[in-house]
């Protein structure tokens, strides 16, 4: 398939499915493997089903996408099948977005933690590159959090965030903290610290953590000396240096979660609705760009309106699908397909 215009060969619009293992506790209960990856872009779903007289069958659903990975692929070549095609096109103003889309448990924060690490791997390397030496560009990595349709910071103590658009309808989240990452060490050490001040409750981390997206950027830009010494209040050269481009890994809220909208509880069903809301318009925006649409409805949510210039112009976005595949998630694996499918 055509996804939009291609350059360096890099599809505009990738999207990929990832199958974990059964886990300890579906093996325990002997539960049936329902999902089977038939070559490394397709699937089948084995749905089990029962007829009216109780008697048992299977429905088949079969999806194709762009790469179809199994539970034996590990998270160094999902790096290489996802993010590292896009790296180099970093350096020529693309604005890239990688995002984990799925129900809780079926390997989202699996595959997303590495990711950022790899990249920032692949991104100090070519800074330092002779056609990129004297051009002065710096890696800067910030990380945050949006949870009940409001933003915070994870470098900064969960600092409450808001959002600003300049003149120019470029995004700003004012105060939001960005570090230099000069080496990789430190972009490992960012990672934790924003990993362990995501939302966690009594609950547990991943219980609560499925009710939030987090978003970690990578930011190259451009330093002029000169400008560097002045303060600038755009959004688009904080910190002295201008955007060249950049890559947002986005670690979703469990895609179930959207559902939630009819819940005992008022908070969750406040969280349900935002979730819901921001899932449907991250797919509406997906499709409008895979077909060059001017017009991109980011502002129907908090999630693509913070994405807005990930929306426009040289974009790149990959979205991985995790799925579980074990029988009792038949539902939500032929949900996050669905969706999938909608967004390719
Ligand atoms: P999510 O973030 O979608 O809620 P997690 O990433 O926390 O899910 O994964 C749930 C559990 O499954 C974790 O214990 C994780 O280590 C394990 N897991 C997920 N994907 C894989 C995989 N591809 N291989 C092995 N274990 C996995
Ligand atoms: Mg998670």
């Amino acid at each position: 398939k055509e996804s939009g215009t291609r350059e360096n060969n890099v599809a505009k619009i990738k999207v990929v499915v990832r199958k974990r293992p059964l886990n300890k506790k579906e093996i325990a209960r002997k539960e049936d493997d329902i999902v089977t990856v038939c070559d490394d872009s397709s699937l089948t779903v084995h749905e089990p089903k029962l007829k009216v007289d109780l008697t048992a069958y299977v429905e088949k659903h079969e999806f194709c996408f762009d790469a179809v990975l199994d539970e034996n692929v590990a998270n160094d070549e999902v790096y290489r099948i996802t993010v590292e095609p896009i790296i180099p096109t970093i350096f020529q103003r693309t604005k890239a977005t990688c995002f984990a889309y799925g129900q809780t448990g079926s390997g989202k924060t699996y595959t997303m933690k590495p990711l950022p690490l790899r990249a920032a791997e692949d991104l100090v390397r070519l800074l330092h590159q002779p056609v990129y030496r004297d051009q002065r560009f710096k890696l800067w990595l910030s990380f945050f959090e949006i949870y009940g349709g409001k933003l915070f910071d994870l470098l900064s103590d969960r600092k409450k965030l808001c959002m600003r658009e300049d003149g120019r309808q470029q995004v700003c989240i004012v105060g939001l903290q960005e570090f230099e990452v000069s080496d990789v060490q430190l972009v490992k050490d960012y990672i934790e610290r924003g990993n362990a001040s995501r939302s966690t409750g009594s609950t547990g981390a991943n219980e609560e953590s499925s009710r939030s997206h987090a978003i970690l950027q990578l930011v190259v830009k451009k330093h002029n000396e000169v400008k560097d010494s002045r303060r600038n209040n755009d959004g688009n050269e904080s910190k002295g240096g201008k955007v060249v481009g950049k890559i947002s890994f986005i670690d979703l809220a469990g895609s179930e979660r959207g559902a939630d909208t009819t819940d005992n509880d008022r908070q969750t069903r406040i969280e349900g609705a935002e979730i819901n809301k921001s899932l449907l318009a991250l797919k509406e925006c997906i499709r409008a760009l895979d077909n060059d649409q001017i017009h991109i409805p980011f502002r129907g949510s908090k999630l693509t309106e913070v994405l807005r210039d990930s929306f426009v112009g040289n974009s790149r976005t990959v979205m991985i699908s995790c799925i579980s595949p074990n029988a009792g998630s038949c539902e939500h694996t032929l949900n996050t397909l669905r969706y999938a499918d909608r967004v390719k």
